[in-house]
């Protein structure tokens, strides 16, 4: 979550905490706004790092401006380093709290200590759920074929041609299934129960596409892999009928493990309105949160389409919100976001809101 706020030095801190693209976008466009932005990048916990899910990707063929494959972690310090030369500050701790409910805003990260803003960028993103066996978020660490995003690797020649395996019976595991028949020569669909969980439209296209195969009543009790040339990667699944208790194993070119993302709105602690799966409510096409001088962006407002590219996004439309947002309180400079709509509400308040009532 990044956050942005005022330059007046010996006042509240001008602040951004991020964790990833949609982060360091935001921080990007802060810091050239000379708004000195303050990041708080996050800490390493298990499968999540500093810089977000793209932390796991292994190449990325589809950010423009990047014809060669560039991997995720590249990507991320490409953008970081980026933020860096524009003057913005780092804290590589997690934000454990926030205090929204005056204003500046407090935000207290994990170790240090508390510090104020004047406005405030949530980037935090969503974190993709996995089963939780260590030889698959081992390899999906370093990038051995286990994936949580087929739209995101899919395509990489490592698993076209083969035989790929889908974990899940939403439509997220409907979208990963469907996406990946145009790469796989076989895309087999790995599910607990014995119906799928999705939409009907999508569970048949899945049951009715001639590359799918679904195996009911099943889950993944292990992750094999093989080492070729010093690198370790997927090459089969041991697997366990949920019904019956019999073990049989699946070699398979990739893993795709699609039950679900988890926004990481915890440490909000309901200060922000979020959807009912959790992610953080925005305006129509605007960053804007139900707490003035509080935007967010990237995938912790987003369910739909996840891409480093939208999350990048929405990081630059929240740090431009947040500029123009200081602005209206006579803080720096406004960007030029003037819609004909928003001039006549202006016109019409003449004066912005007070900075201390938004509870
Ligand atoms: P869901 O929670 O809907 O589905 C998760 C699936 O993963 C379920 O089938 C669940 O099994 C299975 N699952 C969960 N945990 C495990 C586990 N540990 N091991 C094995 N399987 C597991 O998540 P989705 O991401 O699919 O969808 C989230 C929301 O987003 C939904 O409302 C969905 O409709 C929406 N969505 C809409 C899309 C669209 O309209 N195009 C595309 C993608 C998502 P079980 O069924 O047994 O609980």
């Amino acid at each position: 979550m990044p956050a942005v706020a005022s330059p007046r030095p010996g006042g509240p801190q001008p602040f951004a905490r991020e964790r990833s693209r949609d982060a360091w976008t935001a921080a990007v466009y802060a810091a050239r706004a000379n708004l000195e932005p303050l990041v708080f990048e996050g800490e390493p916990i298990g499968t999540e790092l500093p810089g977000g899910q793209l932390m796991l990707t292994t190449d990325i063929e589809n950010f423009p401006g990047f014809p060669e494959p560039l991997s995720g972690p590249e990507l991320m310090e490409r953008m970081k380093e980026q933020a860096l030369r524009y003057g913005t500050r780092v804290v590589s701790e997690l934000v454990t709290a926030v205090d929204l409910s005056a204003h500046p805003f407090t935000i207290t990260p994990h170790y240090g200590a508390p510090v104020q803003a004047l406005t405030l960028v949530v980037a935090t993103g969503a974190k993709a759920k996995w089963i939780g066996l260590e030889n698959e978020l081992r390899l999906a660490t370093h990038g051995g074929g286990v994936s949580a995003c087929a739209v995101c690797d899919g395509a990489l020649p490592a698993y076209r041609n083969k035989r790929l395996a889908v974990v899940g019976g939403g439509d997220t595991a409907m979208e990963e299934t469907l996406y990946l028949t145009k790469f796989a020569s076989e895309v087999v669909v790995i599910h607990r129960r014995d119906r799928f969980r999705a939409s009907k439209v999508m569970a048949d296209r899945v049951l009715q596409h001639p590359k799918v195969r679904v195996l009911w009543n099943t889950r993944v009790a292990d992750v094999l892999s093989e080492t070729h040339d010093g690198f370790e990667g997927i090459s089969a699944l041991r697997l366990e009928n949920t019904a019956t208790g019999e073990l049989s194993t699946l070699d398979v070119g990739g893993l795709f493990v699609a039950i679900g993302h988890e926004p990481n709105t915890k440490f909000l602690k309901g200060q922000l309105d979020l959807t009912e799966h959790g992610y953080i409510k925005v305006d129509a096409w605007r960053t804007a949160t139900n707490v003035p001088g509080v935007f967010a962006a990237g995938d912790v407002i987003d369910d739909y389409y996840r891409q480093a590219i939208t999350s990048a996004g929405t990081g630059c439309m929240a740090a431009l919100e947040a500029e123009r947002w200081l602005a209206h309180h006579g803080i720096g400079e406004s960007p030029l976001l003037e819609t004909a709509e928003a001039m006549v509400v202006a016109s019409a308040e003449q004066v912005p809101p007070p900075l201390a009532s938004h509870a």
